[in-house]
């Protein structure tokens, strides 16, 4: 089967633990709960993709682990291909997630495991998958040389390439210019240009920025505030969504995303485009959690309707 979407990225269990403060140095304080689940910003995103309908591929390293088993069975359910590869050398990535129950504030770790040891010789091995597709798509939580060849090799034979620069991180001079979209939240945008982004005005300005880096063209997502896109002539708005109460954020960016990659998959235009991944990314944040907050298609259009 072809896919029309490839995703490089990293699959990590999320393991996720509240208390009423976060613990300083060298003190163990007792947590009100945890919870495990499936997350890493390149699995969201292929989950959120196959659930709004696209023909998905996963390319990364997992391990021979409990966490690898939980890697394959979220993929299979999503329908989601695992084209990468699975070995004992190292483990599944996993990500420890501090939630402060008082503030909501959180303190993450994420140790991409078996992903970050990604290399561009990997990507070789995985080029096929990579050059069948129409999208290719990735983000910056595995290793950098790895990512920059895979956007060289799929903007070499024509496929359409989407960067999502989470989390931020200063990059090799040219990578930009192997992008067609460069998908930056307002952080990872101020990072990449050195320009504040803190209105919709801000944000059109850093866009131009990112183009004049080489990105083919910009799309920052602003939270509640919806997103802007910019080719450098030509700007389109999307005022946030709403599809119910806010209960978490966490994915958002991921269901855009995911929810973007699909839309351009089926030829949609830039406008359109942007308004269905604007929606899916509005019903993720009524959920909780990031994979299990993906809608499926029917909802995303039912909302669009
Ligand atoms: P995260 O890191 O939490 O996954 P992010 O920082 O990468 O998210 P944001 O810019 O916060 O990404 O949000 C991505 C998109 O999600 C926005 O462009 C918007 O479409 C949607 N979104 C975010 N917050 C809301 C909200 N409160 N209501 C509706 N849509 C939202």
């Amino acid at each position: 089967m072809t896919h029309e979407i490839a995703v490089l990225g990293i699959f990590a269990a999320d393991a996720a633990f509240r208390s009423a403060r976060l613990p300083q140095r060298g003190e163990t304080i007792l947590g009100d709960s945890f919870a495990l689940s499936p997350g890493g910003k390149g699995s969201n995103q292929a989950i959120a993709a196959a659930r709004a309908g696209a023909k998905v591929a996963m390319l990364t390293r997992i391990g021979t682990d409990s966490f690898g088993d939980m890697a394959l069975s979220t993929w299979a359910q999503a329908g989601v291909s695992f084209k990468g590869t699975q070995t004992p050398d190292h483990p599944t990535g996993a990500a420890f997630i501090h939630v402060d129950s008082a503030t909501g504030d959180n303190a993450i770790i994420v140790a991409p495991g078996a992903a970050g040891q990604i290399s561009p010789a990997d990507i070789d091995d995985w080029s096929k998958t990579i050059r069948a597709a129409k999208i290719f798509m990735c983000q910056l939580e595995q290793p950098l040389d790895a990512a920059c060849h895979a956007l060289e090799i799929a903007r070499s034979a024509g496929v359409t390439t989407i960067l999502n620069p989470a989390p931020a991180a200063s990059l090799p001079p040219d990578m930009l210019s192997f992008c067609d979209f460069v998908t930056p939240n307002e952080t990872e945008a101020e990072s990449l240009t050195g320009c504040p982004v803190t209105t919709v005005e801000e944000a059109e300005f850093a866009a131009r920025e990112l183009i004049r880096l080489g990105a083919g063209a910009a799309i920052i997502t602003l939270g509640d505030r919806g997103a802007l896109y910019s080719s450098g002539n030509s700007q389109v708005y999307v005022s946030a969504l709403t599809a119910g109460p806010v209960v978490e954020t966490t994915g958002a960016g991921d269901a855009f995303n995911g929810g973007l990659a699909t839309a351009l998959a089926e030829g949609r235009n830039i406008s359109e485009a942007l308004r269905f991944a604007n929606a899916t990314a509005a019903i993720s944040v009524t959920r909780s959690g990031a994979a299990s907050s993906m809608p499926d298609r029917y909802e995303t259009d039912s909302l669009l309707a």
